[in-house]
């Protein structure tokens, strides 16, 4: 990937506080753009790694992106958070925001940054919260600064949430469809319009309110219209009709689009599952009914059980039988794990007796230790030997290309469950396949079509 460093630009030093997801790929774009960054974390080992030019997650150009910066001295982890503070005037927030075990925003982490910052201040910063937070969460970390920091500091806290996505994360932080800056006045929020001015992309300045509330309602709208279509593929199923043709004839309306419309076992990873409990909760604690989003939330919950009781309902039951799963990741292009709907499939299989066979292309390592009872193989083929099906559960490209006469001889029964609708049932059928998909008429040769009817 090119650096996109412009020609003459004032650097300004920048402190990204995570070397997670979010805080590495900000890191290493704000150092490509021409600023020094110092990134900080509290995790010994992955400092210990980065500083040894190991990049501990999946993400495409990352590396590259990484050492390029690193190599130009542009780029500088550490576990110092003082030294860190100390020598930026941007301090970016970008830690974890787990959800807590009622759904509520677990603020531990943030919290923690907020006293390092506070106690480490030394002149005017700007403090910047990328990290998803519920509303209000920037008058929060004023407070905590302000209670640990020297009398007499001044410093700004803004919003600006991230709406990067695994898998394309770079791509989309150097060119994002919209920048949020949430601040108290434009003046305050000139900072960030300056750092984020050589991207030449749309910025929008908002009260610190609105900002945190735009990167809750974006990925609430996102998750209701993954769980509006797959209701659409429920209702498909039980009538006979393609949810496929159901997209094709919305996504023609410019009002609604085909974007993010795709059926299948629900919308997972770090963000939707945890963001729409965390907006859910907000709105309770605010005396606000949202029906539309407890249905939502509760729609993508059944996603899964609803796919392995047509599993085994298809198969005449699952104890002993053996099934490969095609993709352990939450999506496709990264090794993420967090809320996996394949993860949670798996682990249904595996309660209901099946025999597991799991293969990934990335995901392996990571899932090892959670998935201990199943077999991991090395190739898809290695996966589907002497299956009764196979399962596909993360529609990474490599599982679009696969040899399908290949896959079919090595399985004892050429059963496939897609769960991410990634092929077409006619040319399954033609394979020889049975082919169950998620709101389309399943699809079977003659044969054995009679057997089904
Ligand atoms: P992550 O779990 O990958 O990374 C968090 C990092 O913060 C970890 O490395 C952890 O060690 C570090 N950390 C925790 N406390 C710290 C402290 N006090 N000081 C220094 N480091 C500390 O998290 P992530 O996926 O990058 O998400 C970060 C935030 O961004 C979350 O609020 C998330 O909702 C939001 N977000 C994530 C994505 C995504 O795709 N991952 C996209 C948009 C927004």
């Amino acid at each position: 990937m090119p650096s996109r460093r412009p020609a003459r630009r004032l650097e300004v030093d920048v402190c990204v506080i995570s070397a997670g997801h979010v805080g590495l790929v900000t890191a290493a774009v704000f150092a490509d753009l021409g600023n020094d960054v110092t990134c900080v974390d509290v995790d010994r080992e992955r400092i210990g790694r980065l500083k040894r030019g190991a990049v501990p997650i999946f993400e495409p150009g990352l590396e590259e992106m990484v050492s390029r910066n690193v190599a130009d001295r542009r780029l500088t982890f550490t576990t110092d958070l003082d030294l860190a503070v100390r020598r930026s005037q941007v301090i970016f927030i970008a830690v974890g925001t787990p959800a807590g075990p009622d759904g509520e925003t677990d603020l531990g982490q943030v919290e923690a940054a907020a006293r390092g910052i506070g106690r480490a201040i030394n002149g005017h910063k700007v403090i910047v919260n990328k990290s998803t937070v519920p509303v209000g969460t920037g008058d929060l970390v004023r407070e905590i600064v302000e209670r640990h920091a020297p009398p007499g500091i001044e410093f700004e806290v803004v919003s600006n949430p991230e709406f990067l996505r695994e898998g394309s994360a770079i791509n989309d932080t150097l060119c994002p469809d919209r920048i949020v800056i949430g601040a108290r006045s434009r003046s305050v929020a000139m900072t960030l319009l300056e750092l984020y001015a050589p991207l030449e992309r749309p910025m929008l300045i908002t009260d610190v309110h609105s900002a945190e509330i735009i990167k809750y309602a974006s990925n609430a709208f996102l998750a209701a219209r993954v769980s509006f279509i797959n209701a659409i593929a429920d209702l498909c199923e039980q009538v006979g009709a393609d949810v496929g043709q159901v997209v094709k004839g919305l996504g023609y309306d410019p009002r609604i689009g085909a974007e993010f419309l795709h059926p299948g076992l629900g919308y997972g990873g770090s963000c939707l599952p945890k963001d729409t409990e965390s907006l859910l909760r907000t709105a309770q604690e605010r005396g606000c009914d949202f029906p539309l989003l407890r249905a939502v939330i509760e729609v993508n919950r059944e996603r899964v059980p609803r796919f392995v009781r047509r599993m085994e309902q298809a198969l005449g039951g699952l104890a002993d039988k053996t099934i490969a799963v095609l993709g352990l990741a939450f999506k496709p292009n990264t090794d993420d794990l967090r809320e996996a709907k394949a993860v949670e499939l798996v682990g249904l299989l595996l309660e209901r007796g099946a025999r597991v066979k799991a293969y990934d292309p990335v995901a392996m390592p990571a899932a090892r230790p959670q998935l201990e009872a199943a077999v991991f193989c090395d190739s898809a083929y290695a996966a589907a030997e002497d299956s009764d099906a196979l399962v596909i559960a993360t529609e990474w490209n490599e599982f679009k290309l696969l040899n399908l006469e290949r896959l079919k001889s090595v399985m004892r029964s050429p059963v496939i469950f897609d769960g991410r609708n990634i092929h077409a049932p006619e040319r399954m059928r033609q394979l020889g396949f049975v082919y169950h998909s998620v709101g389309r008429p399943s699809a079977a040769p003659e044969s054995v079509a009679g057997e089904m009817r």
